[in-house]
């Protein structure tokens, strides 16, 4: 499903991911854990087209997507959770969640029920300001977005550190059993106790992707 191959990328001077190699195949959950600066986010961003790869290539089911940019990703059926959450803090909480149905002209593909049975809380905060709500929520508010368009992939960036205990489980729990119809994803911590759960897990290091 997704392909890496030798990829390197650099931020500024920094070699952040140093000819990284990785497979994912429909169905699986692949775990990434390392410590901050260690190149997690740099990864996730070259998969989604937010910085330029050097060198290296990338395919999703077998279409090479190297230099595509975000929006074309996007609509192939990625979804992306960023660690900072980018909402759009004037919007109502309904609003960043239903952005990439309005982005890709799609209908809502995963729906609230399926959110309030993951976390019952985010009922009360559909008419809130995305700005008002707390750091926890907001990454509740990225998951679903990033789920409402109905993604085949996901790439999540330390979603787990982010969310409470409860949410955590019910993410933990949603994604387990979707895997199973076919749901994908690449899922970066810095804490490897969040990813005790994957089918594969790596460590990256400065840049080097190891299995473990
Ligand atoms: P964290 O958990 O702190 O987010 P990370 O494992 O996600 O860490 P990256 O954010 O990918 O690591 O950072 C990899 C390297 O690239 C680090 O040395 C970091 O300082 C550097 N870096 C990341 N973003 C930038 C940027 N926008 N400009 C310059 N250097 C950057």
């Amino acid at each position: 499903m997704l392909k890496i191959e030798k990829l390197n990328v650099y931020r500024g001077y920094i070699h952040a991911n140093i000819d990284i190699s990785l497979e994912i195949k429909k169905g699986e959950m692949v775990g990434i854990f390392g410590s901050n600066g260690a190149g997690k986010t740099t990864l996730l961003q070259s998969i989604m087209g937010l910085v330029p790869v050097e060198s290296g290539s990338i395919y999703y089911n077998g279409l090479e997507i190297t230099a595509f940019p975000p929006y074309k990703i996007a609509r192939l059926g990625i979804g992306y959770v960023p660690e900072d959450r980018r909402l759009i803090g004037e919007l109502r909480v309904k609003e960043n969640i239903l952005i990439p149905c309005w982005g890709k002209k799609v209908s809502q593909r995963v729906k609230f029920n399926t959110f309030e049975e993951i976390f019952p809380g985010i009922k009360k905060l559909y008419g809130k300001s995305a700005e008002f709500c707390s750091g926890g929520e907001q990454m509740l508010i990225a998951i679903f977005r990033a789920l409402s368009s109905g993604p085949e992939f996901l790439l999540l960036d330390e979603c787990f550190e982010g969310l409470g205990g409860v949410a955590r489980e019910s993410w933990k729990e949603y994604l387990s059993q979707e895997r199973k119809n076919g749901l994908s994803g690449l899922i970066t911590e810095s804490n490897r106790a969040f990813l005790t759960w994957c089918d594969k897990l790596y460590q990256i290091e400065r840049g080097i992707l190891k299995p473990l």
